[in-house]
């Protein structure tokens, strides 16, 4: 599957048993639809969270296509506070396209406590990608 974004080809992770897709030019990700409950482990969390995000119509933010339909994706603000993130969303839902470190921030910006395993290893993960790169 090809990023939106920047049209790589993406590469699997492994985050607790569940595969989430990750270029590693832009560090999005790209979560099928189903792959949110199974991060949390918890489908009712997941459907209260997903449930909880708006079309955000006044966005300036470049649209992007659905790697699995390729069709326009919509603009879904996170919640109403200030700190909300706006992320990508196919209307046919297929699933929810990440900017780099969006992920991580709705998940430590919502009810998931920070030392939820999920969080954890989303830190890594973006530790890693902060890192400056010698190869
Ligand atoms: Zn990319
Ligand atoms: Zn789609």
């Amino acid at each position: 599957m090809d990023c939106p974004v920047c049209h790589n080809p993406m590469i699997v992770l492994e985050l607790e048993m569940v595969e989430i897709d990750n270029c590693t030019s832009c560090g999005g990700i790209w979560l099928d639809s189903g792959e949110l409950e199974q991060l949390f482990g918890d489908e009712n969390k997941a459907n209260l969270l997903i449930d909880s995000f708006n079309p955000a119509r006044d966005v300036k933010e470049n649209m992007h296509s659905c790697p699995i339909c390729l069709k326009k994706m919509e603009k879904i603000r996170t919640s109403e506070s200030a700190d909300a993130v706006i992320i990508d969303r196919c209307a046919k839902h297929h699933g929810l396209w990440f900017d780099k470190n969006e992920l991580h921030h709705l998940l430590v910006t919502n009810t998931l406590d920070k030392e939820h395993r999920i969080v954890k290893l989303l830190s890594e993960i973006f530790a890693k990608d902060n890192e400056v790169r010698n190869d």
